[in-house]
């Protein structure tokens, strides 16, 4: 999946742009910078890509997730909904506003089940947030239905599937907004960086000045120094260089997705072949970024026996239901209410109230699922006698 695969002349090119004007801020410097705006610009053609109206561009996949509920409003006080199959950045970020995370089972997507969502929304529910986990669509029409009913935002996190898509339209656009990360091993990478994308062009405006200490952006004659404030905001800015690689990077992502799915393809034919395995369910399987090959097992025995043969002949596949950075029960910290502050804060409240315990069996179906299930990463470099192997592997292993 990584884009870091496929750097190249494309990659160098726009980072020397930068380099030759010497200006690293995305603002300002409106002689020095020649018209190069590299931020801006990635953002527009992001937009453009995803058909969304607006984009803002920050430092990270997690300051996406914060800047974009801090403008929907979200703060102390409300809880938000999302899926206990994540990485941990999605409940960081609804900690980072002051807020309290409440966690969905999956279901057969990976992704939440809209069943188990209906039974978590509360009158404190501020915003769902789905995860199109391991490239793939959450059932975000019917999550979009359902907090629609209920008048809440639904927030997209598809920092695990840029370009994927259901029916043609882009993840990150069924909800009010969507949150994409690039950092090192996503998909299409910048290093370290974010972007929100939203068709609400207040949402945008607040995202934009809360992103840069508040500046409203309104061009004045006294330039950045006189740029009026409504709110108090803080610093999320991406820089040029940043913006420099996401410009090549996002020209070359529908061709990585088209790799990947054509890697993914050849072990998924392989895999198929183990008896009584089954497949994640895709909301639309054209529009799998195909990041990942995930396949179920009949149950935690087999999935062992599966998992040991494969190890033995050197692919060992992750069994996320082991992993300690995407899955509820491994979240040790959470779950014990480990906290920097000696307050306590977020867990205890400032008059020395439990403000919310987790339960670490709270996500059964989750974890009866995930137990069962194996992932391979797939990249886009996958050389033919590498899928060979594999293939062979995964043949070995379907009689085990
Ligand atoms: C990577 C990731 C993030 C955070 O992105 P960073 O750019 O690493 O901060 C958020 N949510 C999910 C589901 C992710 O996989």
């Amino acid at each position: 999946m990584p884009g870091f695969e496929i750097f190249g002349e494309e990659e160098k090119k726009e980072i020397m742009d930068v380099l030759d004007t010497g200006v690293l801020f995305r603002y300002e410097f409106n002689e020095q910078r020649k018209g190069i705006f590299k931020v801006k610009d990635f953002e527009n053609k992001f937009a453009q890509y995803c058909g969304a109206s607006c984009a803002q561009a920050v430092t990270s996949g997690s300051t996406a997730l914060k800047v974009a509920l801090t403008a929907l409003g979200v703060g102390p006080g409300d809880e938000v909904i999302t899926q206990g199959f994540t990485f941990v950045a999605t409940w960081e970020a609804i900690f980072e506003v002051g807020a309290i995370p409440v966690f969905t089972e999956v279901d057969n997507t990976l992704n939440m089940d809209p069943d188990d969502l209906k039974k978590k929304i509360s009158s404190r529910t501020k915003c769902i947030i789905p995860v199109h986990m391991l490239g793939a669509q959450a059932r975000v029409h019917e999550i979009v239905a359902i907090a629609s009913e209920h008048g809440i935002p639904v927030l997209e996190d598809t920092a695990q599937a840029a370009g994927g898509r259901i029916g043609g339209k882009h993840l990150g656009t069924f909800g009010k907004c969507g949150t994409f990360s690039f950092d090192s091993v996503k998909t299409m990478t910048t290093g370290e960086g974010g972007m929100v994308i939203t068709d609400d062009q207040e949402l945008w405006k607040a995202m934009s000045e809360y992103h840069d200490h508040g500046h409203d952006h309104v061009l004045n004659p006294g330039g950045r120094g006189g740029e009026g404030r409504r709110f108090v905001g803080f610093n999320y800015r991406m820089m040029e260089l940043q913006g420099a690689i996401g410009l090549a990077q996002l020209a070359k992502l529908d061709s990585m997705i088209a790799a990947q799915q054509k890697n993914k393809s050849i072990l998924k034919n392989a895999a198929g072949r183990i008896s009584g395995v089954s497949f994640r369910n895709l909301v639309d399987e054209k529009g799998d970024s195909a990041t990942f090959l995930t396949f179920s097992l009949q149950d935690r025995e087999h999935c062992r026996r599966v998992n040991n043969s494969l190890k033995n002949d050197g692919f060992g596949a992750i069994n996320f239901a082991e992993n300690s950075w995407h899955f509820y029960p491994e979240w040790e910290h959470l779950l014990e209410g480990k906290s920097v502050l000696d307050s306590g804060f977020p867990f205890i409240e400032p008059g020395g109230k439990k403000r919310i315990v987790y339960d670490p069996q709270a996500l059964p179906q989750s974890a009866e699922i995930l137990a069962k299930t194996l992932v391979y990463p797939i990249s886009i470099n996958m050389k033919d006698e590498l899928l060979d192997d594999m293939c062979r592997t995964l043949e070995k292993a379907a009689s085990v």
